[in-house]
């Protein structure tokens, strides 16, 4: 077993991440780059895992399971709050990451999304990358390399993910889940190669049935109010679903810590107040991973709706390419027949306008039903946004 199990399709990227935990040509920091659902952050944390743990990233000892709950003391996981990184985020940041490590060699800060650092912020992070404290390691994630400031960019050794092939996907499902074929296939290709989407789909009954609800809703814009009700249930749903990822993760923290402190072990009694004042540090932890699970569950009905508008606009630039959502492909062609291409690339510039609005904490409900009202009607869509 190996913390870098879960990758799929990198076995070049891994082989070089393993190499550097090894010990061999470390770097003080590494800019990972992949396209979407490659597994970036995947990739970040199980090297950052592999660098805490004494054994090279095993998946069984102490440190690799704390790295894998996501509450390992040496590593530290940043993921921006809003839609750029903030300079004060970013200086207080900075300030951490020249702490030595506490238990293992390496002080490990895994930052996603690179590319929304603006450039009063990235210069400050530049300067610790230009003179990086001895035992800190930076892992910095973002979509490709010309996304990154050029001079944080060339501070940083380069580990290039791919897009993993839908079979492959599919295979992995199989392997590691026992997923029966024709499911692993219809899971990885309406995943889009999303490997954690494709794993989702594949394993749950629930998903699978948000997603026909939202593969729906096109055909659902009659009027305004039908429009305004499916933006509620969106919202509500994508809630109820976030509580039910984040809550046995919660109580699985604290039954770490717990342990960690060697809660039932004789003696007990005096390191109660310590676990009190890790418990609190832990909620910040929660509120963090609540709030990142849930704009996961927004990401999903977004990517499920592009997914579908492209397969309309297939049909209406009358190519046979092979579909996304191919079993509902009779309901996709009527759509396609009964708007212009124009319209769909409105409604597919309107989805991608409903990301920016909900990473600039527009209000969701609000966001989704102006998506949904400009579904209805694309003229709405103002020109040159
Ligand atoms: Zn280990």
């Amino acid at each position: 077993m190996s913390v870098f199990d879960a990758l799929i399709g990198q076995d070049h990227a891994v082989a070089e991440l393993k190499r550097a935990a090894s010990g061999n040509s470390m770097t003080h920091a590494w800019l990972i780059t992949g396209p979407p659902g490659s597994g970036r952050s995947t990739s970040a944390l199980a090297f950052a895992a592999a660098l805490v743990c004494p054994n090279g990233g095993c998946g069984t000892c102490v440190d690799c399971l704390n790295a894998i709950a996501g509450v390992h003391v040496d590593i530290e996981h940043i993921v921006p709050e809003g839609i750029i990184y903030s300079i004060d985020d970013t200086k207080a940041l900075i300030e951490r990451a020249a702490l030595a490590p506490s238990r293992s060699h390496w002080h490990v800060i895994v930052i996603e999304d690179v590319d929304r650092f603006r450039n009063d912020a990235a210069s400050v992070l530049l300067k610790s990358l230009e003179e990086p404290p001895p035992g800190t390691v930076w892992l910095l994630c973002a979509p490709t390399s010309d996304d990154v400031f050029e001079t944080i960019r060339s501070r940083c050794r380069q580990v290039v993910l791919t897009s993993p092939t839908l079979e492959s996907i599919a295979q992995q499902l199989t392997n590691r889940y026992g997923i029966e074929k024709d499911l692993a296939l219809f899971s990885a290709r309406a995943a889009q190669g999303h490997i954690g989407r494709a794993k989702a789909i594949a394993t749950d009954e629930l998903v699978r049935q948000r997603r026909n609800e939202i593969l729906d809703m096109p055909n659902r814009v009659h009027s305004v109010v039908s429009c305004f009700e499916m933006a509620a249930t969106i919202v509500a749903n994508a809630n109820a679903d976030t509580d039910s990822i984040v809550e046995p993760l919660d109580i699985q923290d604290e039954k770490n810590i717990r342990t960690a402190y060697g809660d039932g072990v004789e003696g007990f009694k005096g390191v109660e107040r310590q676990i009190k004042s890790a418990v609190k540090a832990l909620e910040k932890r929660a509120k963090d991973r609540r709030r990142r699970v849930l704009s996961d569950q927004y990401d999903r009905v977004l990517l499920d709706l592009t997914g579908f508008y492209r397969d309309v606009l297939i049909i209406q630039s009358g190519s046979d390419l092979l579909l996304i959502n191919e079993e509902l492909r009779p309901k996709i062609e009527k759509l396609a027949q009964t708007s212009s291409s124009a319209e769909t690339l409105k409604r597919i510039d309107v989805i991608r306008e409903t990301r920016d609005n909900l990473l600039a904490n527009v209000n969701p409900v609000s966001a989704f039903e102006s998506m949904l009202v400009t579904f209805r009607n694309p003229q709405l869509l103002s020109s040159g946004s």
